[in-house]
This record gives structure tokens, sequence and C-alpha cells, in this order.
């Protein structure tokens, strides 16, 4: 059978780069087997829509050298590759009640004849019906065995009243129709899964291995925010930082080669990642390492190339000739492509 890996961003913003790390690894894994990368859109949450989302998720994917195989614009043999185009298809999902802190079961001994005409003129939701007593369990591909009591799990809504399915719903839907082999994600959702289990099992339908990522952390400890700094793709890159360069630092943040080998292009991660060596514990963002291993590769640039890089950081009517013959003199000191500029501005301006 051949790998199928998804990653399904919600367009709600512009695109983390703690989600930019588990779609790196997720096309790690598909490239490394030979597999099929596809993008799904999650946006079910309609309120939270925000249309600068996928154009940030496009060109900066692109930057990086990420590519994938079936999605929105892609097309691909399981589409609509976004939920929203995809309603009738969760349609087919079946059981009832509301929600927030806890629902209180107020609905959920409701005769199912009588919830079914009720249905058909009473404004409702649909809810997962979970069972009181016993566990249920995952064998993680990074965490390793991970059980749940059932008496800890609400009765989650699968459908929403205004027709959408939750999250919850469409993500096991479309992981089943999308023949998806491995969910690969970020360990936020680690607490859903015990509910995507028993979606599976109301289905009928096989549970796929799942590996849950270690989130990218700030220096503090806590989930990387713009408390600590720059935290979008789109930042970095304005900033000067080399595709090659984040995608190296990126891939570190919560995986450890088992060597001291630090400096990888992508065509080395496709070959040394292993879904076993991701750390259980959030990998640290330092945002000074990612500017040593910048400079790293900015040394590895041929002049030409590294002008190329440094021209749209540098005003258009400097001579490109002059600007070239001082790189020699500045490339080993630059930690940023945005840093050539204040070193070489006395050749252009009067000071
Ligand atoms: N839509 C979810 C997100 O924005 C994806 C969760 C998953 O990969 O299952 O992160």
């Amino acid at each position: 059978m051949s790998v199928r890996v998804r990653f399904a961003p919600s367009p709600t913003g512009e695109i983390h780069i703690g989600s930019v790390r588990t779609i790196l690894y997720n096309f790690l894994f598909a490239k490394q087997n030979g597999g099929t990368l596809v993008l799904r859109i999650e946006d079910t949450d309609q309120e939270r829509y925000e249309p600068r989302a996928l154009p940030s998720i496009y060109d900066g994917l692109r930057w990086l050298g990420i590519s994938w195989d079936e999605g929105p614009r892609e097309g691909g043999p399981h589409g609509p590759y976004v939920q929203s185009e995809r309603l009738p298809l969760y349609r087919a999902a079946q059981q009832q009640r509301k929600e927030i802190t806890r629902y209180d079961r107020l609905c959920r001994a409701i005769d199912p004849k009588e919830a079914t005409e009720r249905a058909s003129r009473e404004s409702h939701v649909i809810r997962l019906k979970v069972p009181d007593q016993g566990t249920i369990a995952l064998d993680d591909l990074v965490h390793g065995r991970v059980e749940w009591p059932l008496a800890s799990i609400e009765d989650q809504v699968l459908m929403k009243s205004d027709g959408f399915p939750t999250y919850q719903l469409a993500v096991i839907v479309d992981d089943h129709l999308m023949g998806i082999t491995h969910v690969l994600r970020g360990e936020e959702w680690l607490p859903s899964t015990p509910k995507h289990l028993l979606v599976y099992r109301a289905f009928g339908w096989e549970v796929p291995p799942h590996g849950h990522f270690p989130s990218v952390l700030g220096p503090d400890g806590k989930k990387l925010s713009k408390r600590h700094g720059s935290t979008r793709l789109g930042e970095f890159r304005e900033q000067g930082f080399l595709p090659e360069a984040l995608v190296n630092y990126l891939a570190l943040v919560g995986w450890a080669p088992g060597t001291e080998d630090e400096v990888f292009s992508m065509d080395d991660l496709v070959e040394r990642w292993r879904t076993d060596q991701v750390q259980k514990a959030g990998g640290k963002w330092d945002y000074e390492r990612l500017r040593w291993f910048n400079g790293v590769w900015i040394r590895k640039l041929s002049l030409d190339a590294l002008l190329a890089r440094l021209l749209p950081f540098l005003p258009a009517e400097w001579d490109q000739a002059l600007v070239r013959s001082v790189l020699p003199l500045i490339q080993e000191r630059l930690h940023t492509l945005a840093d050539a500029k204040p070193q070489i501005a006395f050749l252009f301006e009067d000071v």
C-alpha cells in the first residue's frame, strides 16, 4: 500500500512556523516513502476564516521548497480538497446533542425515532454518543501507547446546527475517503484523538497509524507565540532568512538525528529524518541558533547566488557590480540577508 499523508491547515491566519514544521515532517515522510502528500483545507469554522491564509500557505511553502501532490489548486482523485465544498459527504453521520464545558446529556436518551422526526423541524446538532465505561487507546508513533478513560470524554458535537461538520467529524471522514495511511500532526490534537477513535469505531473504519509531533515552544517553554518574537513564516522570509536555513533548523526542533551532524539540506533530511527519532518533549525555538544556521547557509552560496538573494534587500539603484565586488568581504559576517545593506551602505551614500 503506498503511503498517503496530509496536512490540513485551518485558514484562520497566516501560516505559523509550528505548522510549517508539521508540514515539513509530512513532506519528508511522503518523500522518503515514495508517497503522496495531500493538502486539505479545514474551513469548517466559517467565523474564523481569514482570506490571507491560503496565499500565505501557497507562497510560503513554495518558497521553502515544499510541494504536494493533491490539493485545492492541484486537484486529484479525492477532491474537492476544501471541507466547505464537501458538506454532503458529512451528512452520512449519526448521533445526537449540545456544548462547552461539558454537555449535560439532556438529549442523549431521546428515542432515535423521535429524534429523527424532531430533527426535520427543530434546529439541532448531532453528537457522538460516548460510552460511559472502559478505556480507549492508541499506539502513537511518537508517544507510544496512550490510553484514555472513556468517562473523561464528552459527547462531542459532530454536526453543527448550521449544517457544517465540526473538525472532529470532518477530519475522520476526509482522512478515510482520501485514503490517508498515516496521520502525522501536532500534539495539540492528541486530546482529540480518543474522540476520533470512537468515530472510526462508529463507522467501522480502520484506524491508520498516528504520530503526534511535539509543539514548537518558545524559550520559556510555552508554545511559541508572538510574545516570543516572530512566528509567521512570512516574517522570517522578510527578515532575510534563507529557506535552506529555515528548513534545516526547523527539522531539528523536535528531531534528534542521533549524531553530531546538524547541517542538512532538504535532500539530506529526506534521507535521514525518522518518525521514531522525533522527540516526545516539545522542541524549543531558539532565534539565535536560527541566525547561526542562516550564516552557515549564506556562506555556502556562490557570490552570484548571494547577490541574487540580496537584491530584494537592497535599494534598486545600487550598482550590482559594485555590490558584488564587496560580497567576499561581508559574506563571512552575514547572519541574515538584511544585514548586508547597513554594512555596505557607505559605498553608495554620503555618510
Ligand atoms: N485543521 C487542523 C489544524 O489546523 C488539522 C489537525 C489535523 O491535522 O488533524 O491544525
